[in-house]
């Protein structure tokens, strides 16, 4: 019988079945290599019917089953020992080993010295185990996690407009009869390719508008009369906004009756964009006037039929206007815009962001984040330390307070009164925090570093010890898709021997360091226990169990005991105690990038089809690396000639904070001040070696979007 489940890796959470004994792509020759991974695991994957993505899958999820007979596989514990290299342990010597370092650092520096970083790729009982295991096993409060460089900016933006972050607050498939689609800064034709199926109703209307600085595979789909692509100066979203909303007020487009029944602030709002007239928004994003006005006119056109007909507009913002150091401003203004135009919160219309993430959306509500407890809640009330402290079994005033976000705990490693030793649980930061190589050397001033990976990751080789850990169909637990969505991953492989799974490692640390309260191994229990913690929350799952999610309904967050669900949020109120959405007034204080001045470019960095995150996993699938076995610098044709460069010359990109090197690609996709990398590769191929860790005030997200370099041929053009 297959195994019913959902892909490893984006939020779109594909369905899938896995089918044992048969031979899936690339497999065979995995299996010929005689890894004891491979006669553990050897499946067949299928997409199966869902509506998110109707039994298709991309390129990622269709070879997902190579990963787990991956050669690379790390099979047992391994331990540095003095001459730098590993050796392997078993696993009582290697958590002996963890707890004693634990102890030692504790009481020589106190419980913050150790830190966590956790992942969005971590299943809802991962995440939730996580946060408790920090704070009542180790007693930090430094625990943090890679959604602080997701979706960060997007959560601080809905939480103080709507009082309630769900990225998509309606099911997927309500796009599919939408008049209008606006998208901001997502690929979606590359990321979640069966995403664009739902994009086809809105593609006919000719009502697919796209905004990206790059002509991306998303932006050629409103070619021949499907919509409108628009490309600003990358950075200039943010003042794009403001001036698409005065347009919206300046012709009287705005819903004002949805204004003054369901939202408040309007007027300040209103006096603030009204510096934002037409002429001096092309002046900062290149986009023209009457581009301008088009979009205007057609959102609120779609809007208006969509009261009409139950066909409306939708806007969704994704990573390339969130992934800035104003970050939360700019997605605070797409939904200011979609407030004046009365989208959110209908059954016609609405505004989302697309997570990225496999576990993106509930991987960001159960105490992973250095401010929150489980459900949503923030951990400096005391209601909610008091709830789940007693869910928890220990004393509210024994659990720490705020810690600190991503970047800044990366900031603490190794300085005085900072972090003497790291836990690293689904993440690879090495490759995905900003300014990356000056935390590699951060990593290198640590007493003690510890990573739970499937494979030597290029921060897991600086560890001190590397805990090997199970892969998605080699475990129980649940996933929280893009639009709010419980479901449930299942086992559908034993793990190789000598390898376990978080939720048993945390266990064994906490009882080797005789902490108070339980930490259960078993996924079921642990779920249940995140469903009591959760109760009375934002995101409350205290009505669920895997029997119910077993049975395969649709099940959406908020789901308190005796609920049914709720797929489509605030049709009657927002979260906000006073029922109204927040219209917020934000300041373009950054504007456009300083495009060639002195020779510089403007460096955007993003991902490709073929591959997820830092690529720690699809760089090891065949199929994947020999289509992007490599980085390559998109370049537009006339920046390449100028600078002497031919498509595949090897290039060197760089700024203060560090060098690429790699080849060319050179493509009228991109402007001519702009050159792009993906994130996905390691070495001196790193993107995030150029990134600066400069951050959002509010969200704590850095500048992944906007970062100027140097771009010059390594070999002259037509050398090689
Ligand atoms: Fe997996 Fe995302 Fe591809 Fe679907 S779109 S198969 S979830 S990577």
């Amino acid at each position: 019988m297959p195994t019913a489940t959902h892909c490893p890796y984006c939020a779109l959470q594909c369905a899938m079945n896995l089918s044992p004994g048969e031979t899936t792509p690339g497999e065979a020759d995995v299996a010929a290599s005689a890894s004891p991974a491979a006669s553990a695991a050897s499946l067949t994957v299928t997409g199966r019917a869902f509506p998110t993505n109707r039994g298709g899958l991309c390129k990622k999820g269709w070879t997902a089953a190579e990963l787990l007979v991956s050669p690379d596989r790390i099979l047992e514990p391994m331990v540095r020992q003095a001459d730098g290299t590993f050796e392997p342990a078993s696993w009582s010597d290697a958590l002996d080993l963890v707890a004693a370092k634990l102890r030692v650092t504790r009481a020589e520096y106190g419980a913050d010295a150790v830190g966590v970083f956790g992942g969005g790729g971590l299943t809802n009982e991962k995440a939730y185990q996580l946060g408790k295991f920090t704070r009542v096993a180790l007693g930090s409060s430094r625990i943090d996690y890679n959604g602080r460089f997701c979706m960060s900016s997007a959560a601080a933006a809905g939480n103080r407009a709507f009082g309630l972050d769900r990225g998509l607050p309606f099911r997927v498939d309500e796009l599919d009869t939408a008049d209008t689609i606006l998208i901001l800064g997502s690929n979606v034709a590359q990321t979640m390719p069966p995403f664009i199926g739902h994009l086809e109703g809105a593609r006919a209307a000719g009502g697919l508008v796209v905004i990206d600085p790059r002509r991306t595979a998303t932006a050629r789909l409103t070619d021949d009369g499907a919509g409108m692509h628009v490309q600003p100066t990358p950075g200039s979203d943010l003042v794009l906004l403001l001036g698409l909303t005065h347009i919206v007020i300046a012709e009287k487009l705005t819903d004002r009756s949805y204004l003054a029944n369901r939202t408040t602030g309007f007027d300040a709002v209103r006096r603030s964009v009204s510096r934002w007239w037409p002429s001096r928004v092309q002046e900062q994003t290149g986009v023209p006037v009457w581009q301008l006005r088009e979009l205007a006119r057609r959102l609120a056109a779609g809007a208006a039929r969509g009261a009409a007909t139950g066909s409306g507009t939708y806007i969704l913002t994704g990573r390339g206007v969130e992934q800035h150091a104003d970050g939360t401003d700019t997605a605070t203004s797409a939904i200011n815009l979609s407030l004046v135009l009365g989208l959110v919160g209908t059954t016609h219309s609405g505004y989302g962001t697309l997570t990225g993430q496999g576990n993106g959306q509930g991987g960001r509500e159960h105490g992973q984040k250095c401010d929150q407890l489980p459900g949503y809640r923030r951990i400096n009330d005391p209601a909610a330390r008091t709830h789940v402290a007693g869910v928890w079994g220990v004393d509210p005033d024994s659990l720490p307070g705020v810690g600190l976000p991503a970047v800044e705990l990366l900031g603490a490693l190794g300085e005085p009164g900072g972090i003497r030793c790291l836990l690293v649980h689904g993440s690879n930061i090495v490759v995905s925090a900003p300014n990356a190589e000056r935390v590699r050397a951060a990593l290198k001033t640590l007493d003690f570093l510890v990573v739970a990976d499937f494979f030597f990751s290029d921060t897991a080789v600086l560890a001190d010890v590397v805990l090997p850990v199970t892969q998605w169909a080699e475990e129980e637990g649940t996933m929280t898709s893009l639009e709010g969505r419980v479901i449930r991953r299942r086992l559908a492989v034993d793990a190789p021997e000598g390898i376990r799974s978080e939720l048993w490692i945390w266990q064994e640390i906490a009882r080797r360091l005789g902490s108070a309260g339980t930490f259960s191994s078993q996924a079921s229990e642990v779920f249940d226990e995140l469903c009591r913690a959760s109760k009375g929350g934002l995101a409350d799952y205290s009505g669920l169990s895997y029997a119910l999610l077993d049975t395969e309904e649709p099940v959406f967050w908020p789901y308190p005991v005796g609920s049914t669900g709720t797929p489509r949020l605030f049709l009657d109120r927002f979260a906000h105690p006073d029922g109204l959405a927040r219209l917020v007034v934000v300041e373009a204080r950054r504007l456009g990038a300083p495009a060639q001045v002195g020779g510089t470019l403007t460096l955007i960095t993003g991902r490709l089809l073929e591959h997820y995150q830092s690529g720690t996993q699809t760089r090891r699938v065949r199929e994947l690396s020999d289509a992007q076995p490599e980085a390559r610098l998109q370049l537009h044709p006339a920046t390449a000639e100028q600078l002497g460069i031919s498509d595949e010359a090897w290039v060197e990109v760089s700024n203060d904070r560090g060098t690429v090197r790699c080849r060319a690609q050179v493509s009228t996709d991109m402007r001519f001040d702009t050159v792009f990398l993906p994130f996905h590769f390691s070495g001196d191929q790193r993107a995030n070696l150029l990134t600066d860790d400069e951050t959002d005030p509010v969200s704590g997200m850095p500048e992944f979007k906007k970062t100027t370099v140097r771009v010059r041929a390594l070999v002259k053009a037509g050398a090689n």
